[in-house]
């Protein structure tokens, strides 16, 4: 693998990673797949998925990503298993070096993703998928006429507090301070809405429950007074923000503030040519499965025509 020189190498085996790979590889381009720390992305640590189309009956995510990785081993994709430590986009074959090999290439899709920032404590671990959440969007469904939770103070907690009372009979914002991050409309929107509550200076330092019958309270930590108070509630969706998996990209391509791959409106084009993003490592505002996918069919295409333009064979 060391001297060969890869058509397309992907970056990432989430949605977007196996959909870019889906199309290369029927584009007879032989993609290899780097898998990364996380192999089939964040669905993986999902339980059931009810807004993908063409699952009728919903399925479940770590079920729905080895369906994706079957459809695409078909045609012929080749898998890397690790993580890439250093990619080097300045020299063309391109270099990326994984698993202390050093992989070229003459063209780049980065399917990274981003992962959800999570407060830390065990028991969301254990209850993740179990009434414990990062995706109000994927979950809320679940808790109608329920009551739930929501952690942080930022523009994602107010949207997904927003959207939960769709569902539930009360929404409970708890944040750490006792002023909200989220931009004025936002705050609005959520201090308007009869359905939210707020509780402030608090963190949520505990969730109680168990797989089988999931959460069933929480314990809420005053940061002022230390003071615990039992607090019953059926899920903790988890809002304190993203983080997109961009740092060995530092330096080499593009991206804003926050570390997500800036690429050109309308196309998965990075800063480099013949490297393009996809999925949510590029995407701070819908970053769902499906546009994931949908971006990650983008990309592919956009690689086969970059490559037909610029290296044909
Ligand atoms: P964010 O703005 O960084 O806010 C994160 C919130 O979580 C903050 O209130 C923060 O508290 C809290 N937090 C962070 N770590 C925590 C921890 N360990 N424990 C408890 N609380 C913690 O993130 P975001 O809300 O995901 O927004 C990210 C970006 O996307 C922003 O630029 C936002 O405007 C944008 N966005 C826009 C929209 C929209 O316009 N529709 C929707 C979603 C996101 P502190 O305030 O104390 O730091």
């Amino acid at each position: 693998m060391a001297d060969e020189i890869n058509k397309v190498v992907i970056l990432g085996s989430g949605p977007a990673g196996l959909t870019a790979a889906l199309y290369t590889a029927r584009a007879n381009l032989s993609p290899l797949v780097i898998e990364g720390n996380e192999p089939g992305g964040q669905l993986t640590i999902t339980t059931e998925v009810e807004n993908y189309p063409g699952f009728e009956h919903g399925v479940q995510g770590p079920e729905m990503m080895e369906v994706f990785r079957r459809q695409v081993l078909r045609f012929g994709t080749r898998f890397l298993g690790g993580e890439v430590t250093e990619v080097r986009f300045k020299k063309w074959p391109f270099e990326i070096v994984a698993e202390g090999k050093v992989i070229k290439a003459e063209s780049v899709i980065v399917a990274t993703g981003a992962t959800a920032k999570l407060l830390g404590i065990d028991s969301e671990k254990r209850l993740m998928g179990y009434g414990v959440s990062a995706c109000a969007t994927c979950d809320g469904a679940f808790f109608k006429n329920k009551e739930a939770v929501v952690v942080g103070g930022g523009d994602t907690a107010m949207e997904e507090a927003n959207f939960l009372t769709r569902f539930v009979i009360k929404a409970t914002v708890v944040h750490r301070r006792d002023a909200l991050r989220a931009s004025k409309i936002m705050q609005d929107r959520a201090r308007k809405n009869p359905k939210i509550e707020f509780i402030w200076d608090s963190a949520v330092d505990e969730i109680f429950g168990d797989q089988k019958n999931g959460v069933s309270s929480v314990n809420l930590k005053n940061l002022k007074t230390n003071k615990i108070t039992d607090f019953k509630t059926d899920a903790v969706f988890v809002a304190i923000g993203h983080s997109p998996n961009t740092a060995i990209f530092k330096g080499q391509l593009d991206m804003d503030e926050i570390g997500y791959l800036r690429v050109r409106p309308g196309s998965t084009y990075t800063s480099v040519e013949g490297v393009f993003a996809a999925g949510d490592v590029a995407d701070s505002i819908y970053r769902q499965a499906v546009t994931a996918a949908g971006t990650g069919c983008m990309a592919a295409i956009d690689a086969e025509r970059w490559l037909e333009a610029n290296h044909p064979e």
